[in-house]
C-alpha cells in the first residue's frame, strides 16, 4: 500500500460451508514490473474503464499525458490527438496519433487497441512511425528524383524533336529549292530539245527544197499544157477529150495540194504530248516527202501497207521526222552503190509495235556510237551527227525505244519500238495483219 502504485488482487478464503475464513491479498509492485519493461521501442499501456492509464512501459510522468488522449479535456494537457484519418488505415479501423514528441513519446504513432475484458482493461500500443515516415520520405524523394529524371528526359526528347523538325524543315526547303531548279533546268532542256528537233526538221526540209520545187513544178507545168490543150480541143468541139484533160488537171491539182499539206504539217512545230497516231499513215506520208530523193537516187522501197491502221502512241509529225531521218540515212549510206534497197516492216507484238527499216548498204561502222550527238561519218558539211540522237529523244518521249544494229544479211537495221494506242484494235498475226515481210 500507501502511496506506492500497485496491483492488488484480493480473494476471500472460505470453508466448505461457504463461510468466510479470511482474505488473501496479493500485491504486485507495478514500479518493478514497469522497470523491467522499459526499453521497448513501442509504448504499451493499459487503461481502465475510465481511460486512465493503469500501467505503462514508460515513466510514470507519462501517464497523465497518455490518459484520455485527445478526448477528455479534464486532463488539461492533451498532447495526443488523432491525425486526420488516413484512408489506408481507415479501412482497418485504425487511427494515427500526433503528439508533442519528445524522445519518449513519438511525434507520430499508430495507435492500436485491444479490449481485455478478463482483467477489465484495454491494451494500447503506440507504434512509432518515424521509421516508416523516413522510408516514405526516402521513397518520395526517390520517386521525385525519378520523376525529375523523366521530366528532364522528356524535355530533352522534346528539344531534340524540335531540333530535328527544324533540321527537317531546312532540308525540305533545300530539297524543294533543288527540285525547283531541276524542274527549271528540265524545262529549259525540253525547250532546247524542242528547238533542236524543229531545227533538224527545217534543215531536212531545206535539203529537200530543191526536190520539192521540182516536184511542184512538174505537175504545174503539166497543168499548164493540159489547160492549153483543153482550150484548143474545145475550139475544135472535141468535148470528150476536153473533159479528160480537165480531169487530169484536177488530179494534178489534188496532188499538189497533198504535197503542200504534207510539207506544211511537217514544218509545223509539234509541241503537244503524244496522241494516237496511225503508223501506216506516218510511213506513207514520209515516203511521199522523200519520194523525189528516193527516185533521184534510184532506191527501191519494199513496203506493203497493212490493210488496217496500226495505232500507236506518238506525234504524227515527230514520228515522220524519225522515219524520214532513217530513210535519208539509209539513202546516204548507199550512195555510190548500184543496187539500193530499203525494206520497211511493221511488226505487231503484244503490248508493243515495231517499225523496222533495213537497207542493203555498208552497215554501221560503229553501232555503239550512232545515237551519240555529233557522231557522224559523213564528210563535213553533209552531216551534223544530230539526226539519230534527236530521233532517239523523240521516240523516248513517246515511251518508246529506237535501236540500230547490223543485219546478218548485210546493211543496217533500225528498229523503232512504240506503245500501241490505248484500246487500239491492232490487227494481230491471226486476223490478217502481222508481219509485213517481203
Ligand atoms: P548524220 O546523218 O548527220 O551523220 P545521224 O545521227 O543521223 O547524223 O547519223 C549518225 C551516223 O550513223 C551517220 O553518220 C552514219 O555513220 C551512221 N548511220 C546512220 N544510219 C546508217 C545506215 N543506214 N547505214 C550506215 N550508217 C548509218
Amino acid at each position: 500500500g500507501g502511496g506506492a502504485r500497485g496491483c492488488y488482487f484480493t480473494s476471500a478464503v472460505r470453508d466448505k460451508g461457504g463461510a468466510i475464513l479470511g482474505a488473501l491479498s496479493v500485491t504486485v509492485d507495478l514500479e518493478a514490473l514497469e522497470t523491467d519493461w522499459r526499453g521497448d521501442p513501442e509504448i504499451i499501456y493499459f487503461t481502465d474503464a475510465n481511460d486512465v492509464v493503469f500501467i505503462a512501459n514508460r515513466d510514470t510522468r507519462l501517464w497523465r499525458r497518455l490518459s484520455g488522449a485527445g478526448a477528455d479535456p479534464r486532463y488539461g494537457e492533451t498532447p495526443l490527438r488523432p491525425m486526420p484519418p488516413h484512408r489506408s488505415l481507415e479501412r482497418f479501423g485504425r487511427t494515427l496519433w500526433q503528439m508533442r514528441g519528445d524522445g519518449e513519446i513519438p511525434a507520430h504513432a499508430l495507435h492500436l487497441q485491444q479490449p481485455l475484458p478478463v482483467i477489465g482493461m484495454t491494451g494500447n500500443i503506440l507504434i512509432d512511425l518515424s521509421g516508416v515516415e523516413q522510408e516514405a520520405r526516402l521513397r518520395t524523394a526517390l520517386a521525385g528524383a525519378a520523376l525529375g529524371v523523366i521530366v528532364l528526359l522528356v524535355a530533352y526528347l522534346l528539344q531534340r524533336r524540335r531540333t530535328l523538325a527544324v533540321r527537317l524543315q531546312v532540308e525540305e526547303e533545300a530539297n524543294s529549292r533543288l527540285e525547283e531548279r531541276v524542274q527549271k533546268r528540265t524545262e529549259e532542256l525540253k525547250r532546247t530539245q524542242d528547238e533542236l528537233i524543229q531545227a533538224a526538221k527545217l534543215s531536212a526540209l531545206g535539203q529537200m527544197s530543191a526536190g520539192i520545187g521540182h516536184e511542184l513544178n512538174q505537175p504545174l507545168a503539166a497543168i499548164q499544157s493540159y489547160s492549153e490543150n483543153a482550150v484548143i480541143l474545145l475550139e475544135r468541139g472535141q468535148v470528150g477529150e476536153t473533159e479528160k484533160n480537165l480531169e487530169r488537171i484536177s488530179g494534178l491539182a489534188a496532188r499538189i495540194g497533198r504535197i503542200i499539206t504534207n510539207l506544211r504539217a511537217f514544218a509545223r512545230k509539234e509541241g503537244e504530248p503524244a496522241t494516237d497516231v496511225d503508223l501506216v499513215r506516218v510511213v506513207e506520208d514520209t515516203l511521199e516527202l522523200a519520194a523525189i530523193r528516193l527516185r533521184d537516187s534510184h532506191v527501191r522501197i519494199h513496203w506493203t501497207p497493212p490493210p488496217a491502221p496500226v495505232m500507236v502512241q506518238g506525234g504524227r509529225v515527230r514520228l515522220q521526222q524519225v522515219v524520214l531521218n532513217l530513210i535519208t540515212n539509209a539513202t546516204d549510206a548507199m550512195e555510190g552503190q548500184a543496187d539500193k534497197q530499203i525494206w520497211i516492216d511493221l511488226v505487231l507484238g503484244t503490248g508493243k509495235t515495231w517499225l523496222e527499216l533495213r537497207d542493203n548498204g555498208p552497215g554501221l561502222s560503229d553501232p555503239e556510237k550512232i545515237f551519240e550527238p555529233f557522231y557522224s561519218t559523213k564528210t563535213v558539211g553533209d552531216g551534223m551527227g544530230l539526226g539519230l540522237s534527236i530521233s532517239y529523244g523523240i521516240v523516248q518521249s513517246f515511251g518508246g525505244r529506237i535501236t540500230g544494229r547490223n543485219s546478218p544479211e548485210g546493211g543496217a537495221v533500225f528498229r523503232m519500238e512504240l506503245t500501241p494506242a490505248k484500246g487500239a484494235q491492232n490487227a494481230g498475226p491471226d486476223n490478217g495483219g502481222g508481219r509485213n515481210a517481203l
